[in-house]
């Protein structure tokens, strides 16, 4: 099987081949050609939705003939399209998924509606040959989930966040200390001078018997803590990241380590659970190595993919093609599904099977 997919939902114009030769095989990524629009946003400190569905418009087509000529795939070889419905900027998700109903009619191929997040759910099954079930952190700039994930089609959101993402909180605080758009990454290489103890910051949530996340205190905190201080020395923002980080790192492990624990009691006799990250955040270092650790302890595999992988990618969207396509649950007439900004990976469960063309 071989699926073009396209993924457009956020700030990366995406596109990408992926092959499954048989069952046995290992599956192959043929091409995977990503534009990030991070520049043409980084002047607002932010995604700004407009200019996001403008770039692309202007930048898809010619990314869609970069993934199929790296490939060495033509559309006629190509046996479905996958493209992002939801959720996301609906700017973008238009643009993708318009053009993917456009491609797919033209050269007469089913088309196949993909939940983004459940292709960030099943990456680790095309990097990892991963089994079901098993637990995917997801920290993004949009996205804070624990989910369960069981098959194709099978997720429960065990737990989100009641405020901002964490991504996005990684961002807010590098925009109140003067540092460059996106934030994950700058506040990280700050945080390597920094001391991580001099700022003792909440650890939202630790400890509650709701499974949620919560970051908008910590950020306050870090605001609160930053104008007290102000003017600040590069050694103060260096220990405010360092404290940051460490804040973050300590209430992801007590809501990850809440989760394991329930992993183990869903299904006792699994013999090598596995905890897989995704998303921007994943990046983290100090994040990683608290969560390795954590696994470690707890007798959990911990499985992350590569970085370019963990990011918005249409790799991921074709794969969830495919994993559709073998589970018999794709929804090969989905012509006339429109986009969803708003869609939960659990209303994914209802098995998409279309009438077929
Ligand atoms: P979505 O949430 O829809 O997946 P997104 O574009 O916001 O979309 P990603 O591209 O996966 O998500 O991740 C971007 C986020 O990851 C940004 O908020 C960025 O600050 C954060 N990030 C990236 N690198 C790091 C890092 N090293 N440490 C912490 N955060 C990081
Ligand atoms: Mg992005
Ligand atoms: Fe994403």
């Amino acid at each position: 099987i071989r699926v073009l997919g396209i993924e457009t939902s956020c700030d990366e114009t995406a596109a990408s081949v992926v092959a499954l030769d048989d069952a046995s095989a290992p599956p192959r990524i043929l091409s995977n050609v990503i534009l990030s629009q991070v520049e043409e946003h980084a002047a607002f400190g932010g995604v700004v939705p407009e200019i996001a569905a403008r770039a692309h418009v202007e930048a898809l087509d010619g990314i869609i003939e970069a993934a199929l000529a790296d490939s060495g795939v033509t559309l006629a070889e190509v046996d479905a399209v996958a493209a992002t419905a939801g959720p996301g900027l609906v700017g973008g998700l238009i643009v993708g998924l318009m053009t993917a109903k456009a491609i797919a009619a033209a050269a007469n191929k089913p088309l196949i509606a993909v939940n983004h997040l459940e292709g960030h759910a099943l990456t680790a099954r095309l990097t990892d040959g991963l089994a079901f079930p098993y637990l995917l952190l997801l920290v993004s700039g949009g996205h804070t989930q624990i989910v369960r994930v069981a098959g194709v089609g099978d997720y429960r959101r065990w737990a989100t966040t009641i405020d901002d993402a964490l991504g996005e909180a990684f961002d807010k605080v590098a925009k109140m200390l003067a540092l460059p758009y996106p934030g994950g990454p700058n506040v990280e290489k700050a945080a390597a001078n920094g001391n991580p103890s001099r700022f003792a910051f909440p650890r939202p949530m630790k400890g509650s018997a709701q499974p949620d996340f919560s970051f908008s205190g910590l950020k306050t905190a870090v605001r609160q803590a930053a104008t007290a201080i102000a003017p600040l020395s590069d050694q103060d923002v260096a220990d405010i990241c360092a404290s940051f980080q460490a804040a973050v790192a300590d209430a992801l492990a007590d809501r990850v380590a809440r989760a394991l624990h329930r992993f183990r009691a869903d299904y006792p006799g699994k013999a090598e659970p596995a905890l897989v990250v995704a998303g921007g955040v994943a990046a983290n270092r100090a994040i990683r190595e608290t969560l390795e650790r954590l696994c470690a302890e707890k007798g959990f595999r911990f499985v992350a993919p590569p970085h370019s992988l963990c990011t918005d990618n249409a790799a991921m969207i074709a794969w969830a093609g495919i994993e559709r396509l073998n589970a018999g649950k794709a929804d090969i007439d989905a012509f006339d599904f429109a986009p969803r900004s708003r869609w939960p990976l659990d209303e994914v469960s209802a098995p998409l099977i279309g009438s077929g063309r």
